[in-house]
């Protein structure tokens, strides 16, 4: 997995001692609290910058299927109805146009950070290869728009549009679908594809209120204001002294380009990220094999595989993530399971702090001032935050231009002036401030009460959940939601290529519909069909509190709680859930089929 040679007991046991003392560096009392939502005074921080809203007149119609979110979710859920047959999908969708994430994520430098054969969905279908290993962001968006003509999602579909409730109407056997635009139409079935992380937070930091410089959050960039594009030349920025806090995933990819054109950057860094080597690069068609048909699907299927722990021939992808799969979804979940230590200790540990020393030495190698090298060095286990991947970003420390301002003893940054941002001693100011300080884990989906849902006999979704937490089959649907389906929610699989485990949950839904209009049935479960689900996930539920208790704070372990911020899941990784949706659609899917006048 690594190079670096294996650490000894003693060595291992002082870096346990190391992540213990940085872990506690980190810790806050107040955890997921500290954050703002983007909402009344902050609320200009989630405005749409790429559209105006333009006046429409509200619905009032019937449609056969409403899908809420135009995202990937939202757009494979719409192809996969259409291949069924599907004619009347609405998608109701926030942003201006589709392609959710990558809508609204179009910061400077914004790339994928999974292989682009294997991430972009469809491409079998579309006929479309991409032209980067790692895609740049707007060659994504490109393509959601690509997947959403061919499969005629516009003629349909409702942007700038959110949903604000979803109501079961038991006389007309549908959901009555309200919007903030006062639509008010009934759909025979409601999708929901919400996504996981698409409301943006803010650091609840004293003060923030008062700076009067620019400042915007990286999921709404203000080309306005900065110039460029995602390639670059942000013109706008060649006199500013620009501040940016943050150094996740999109950190990682910003704060070079803004390196490139600020007269002065500051990279205000709480916890460093590990960053590893990208190795971007062009590729053609004959280097991913897409001259043979079902090529893309082949290579998904590959790369889940590996990444998931399981058997294969050969490595397609052959990139960081594969190379690292021990250190993420192969092992960790079977120590996790087994909660045995020992084994633990002697095999996983030595494995990590082999990768770790390794992600720790590329700083020394590429960063010249050792004072900053050391400050950007990651002392936790690898999986403990989402991986990163740049060829660029630790190159942007040895700039005359960028500052790296550590706020790990401040948790944070202390507070905010008219001015600029105070950490220690010292007042930072800056015409300009950006956030990329991330997103609220899971509250957009429908258990977070956000949209409201009322089933049958007016029960709302969270009421229902509250006491003994969520109820489903197979994280899709449930007992008392007649003709919902949740995609990419609780209780079902997931894994690093998202958009793959979204297409199979669209796959799935699509095969869900098709079955019910052509029995004349309700899609829902029984009450013991949920139970025996919940059952199978509780057995083999993996102990997380000891691995994410030891992890430094962040959003993966509801920041430092030490219990994982995530879902209950299917234990057994997303390649066995995908195989046994296959075998449950053709063996049991009558299961969840009652007919429209029976009341379960
Ligand atoms: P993250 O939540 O990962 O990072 C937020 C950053 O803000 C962290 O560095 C955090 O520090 C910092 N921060 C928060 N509050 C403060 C504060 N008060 N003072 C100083 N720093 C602060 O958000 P990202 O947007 O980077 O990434 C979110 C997720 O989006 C990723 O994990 C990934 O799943 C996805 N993503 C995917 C990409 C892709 O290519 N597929 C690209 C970009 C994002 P700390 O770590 O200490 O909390």
């Amino acid at each position: 997995m690594a190079n670096s040679p294996a650490p000894t007991p003693e060595a291992l046991a002082e870096l346990r001692e190391r992540y213990r003392v940085e872990r506690e560096r980190r810790v806050r009392p107040d955890g997921t609290r500290q954050y703002l939502a983007a909402d009344a005074e902050f609320g200009y921080y989630a405005a749409d910058p790429y559209v105006e809203t333009s006046e429409r007149e509200p619905l009032r119609d019937r449609v056969d299927v409403a899908v809420v979110g135009g995202g990937f979710g939202g757009i494979l859920a719409g192809a996969r109805l259409r291949q069924q047959g599907v004619e009347r999908v609405r998608i109701i969708e926030k942003g201006g146009d589709f392609g959710g994430t990558w809508y609204w994520n179009r910061y400077p430098g914004i790339h994928c950070d999974i292989e682009s054969h294997v991430y972009l969905p469809l491409l079998d279908e579309t006929g479309y290869v991409p032209e980067w290993k790692y895609a740049p962001g707007e060659e994504i968006r490109h393509h959601a728009v690509r997947i959403s003509q061919k499969f005629d999602l516009y003629a349909d579909a409702l942007f700038s549009t959110a949903v604000t409730a979803l109501t079961w109407d038991d006389t007309n056997k549908a959901w009555i679908v309200t919007t903030d635009r006062g639509d008010t139409f009934h759909a025979t079935y409601v999708i929901t594809a919400t996504g996981t992380l698409s409301e943006l937070k803010l650091p609840g930091i004293p003060g923030i209120e008062t700076y009067r410089g620019h400042t915007f959050h990286t999921s709404r960039w203000d080309y306005g204001y900065t110039g460029g594009t995602p390639d670059g030349g942000l013109t706008g920025l060649a006199d500013k002294r620009v501040g940016v806090v943050g150094t996740g995933a999109t950190g990682i990819q910003v704060i070079p380009k803004l390196a490139e054109d600020a007269r002065h950057l500051y990279v205000f860094q709480r916890t460093p990220s590990t960053v590893d080597i990208r190795a971007n690069r062009r590729t053609t068609a004959a280097d991913v094999g897409a001259d043979r048909p079902g090529w893309a699907g082949e290579r998904r299927d590959n790369f889940l595989r590996i990444v998931s722990g399981d058997v294969a021939d050969e490595d397609l992808v052959a990139d960081q993530w594969t190379a690292t799969a021990g250190l993420l979804e192969k092992l960790l979940p079977s120590f996790r399971r087994q909660g045995d230590r020992a084994a633990f200790e002697a095999e996983y540990e030595v494995a990590d702090a082999a990768k770790m020393n390794e992600i720790r030495a590329r700083v020394d190698k590429v960063v010249t001032d050792p004072e900053t090298a050391e400050k950007l060095k990651p002392w936790y286990r690898y999986a403990c935050k989402r991986p990163t991947f740049s060829d660029l970003y630790l190159q942007t420390f040895n700039r005359d231009n960028v500052t790296l301002v550590d706020t790990a003893d401040t948790h944070g940054i202390e507070r905010m002036t008219e001015y600029g941002v105070v950490v220690g001693d010292t007042e930072y100011q800056l015409d300009c401030l950006i956030f990329a300080t991330g997103f609220s884990v899971g509250i957009s989906g429908v258990h977070s009460g956000r949209l409201p849902v009322r089933g049958r006999q007016g029960v709302r979704l969270q009421d229902a959940w509250r006491e003994h937490g969520p109820r489903t089959l197979h994280g899709f649907t449930s007992n008392g939601f007649p003709n919902l389906i949740q995609l990419g929610g609780t209780q079902s699989a997931s894994s690093v290529n998202y958009t793959h485990v979204l297409d199979e949950h669209a796959v799935h839904a699509a095969a869900l519909v098709a079955a019910a209009e052509a029995e004349g049935a309700l899609i829902e479960p029984s009450r013991e069909a949920e139970d025996a689900w919940i059952t199978l996930l509780a057995e083999g539920a993996p102990d997380h509190e000891w691995f994410h208790a030891e992890c430094t704070p962040g959003y993966y372990n509801a920041e430092g709680r030490g219990r994982r911020n995530g879902p209950i899941a299917y234990p057994h990784g997303a390649v066995a859930f995908h195989d046994l949706l296959r075998r449950w659609r053709k063996e049991s899917m009558d299961e969840v089929l009652a007919a429209r006048d029976q009341v379960l």
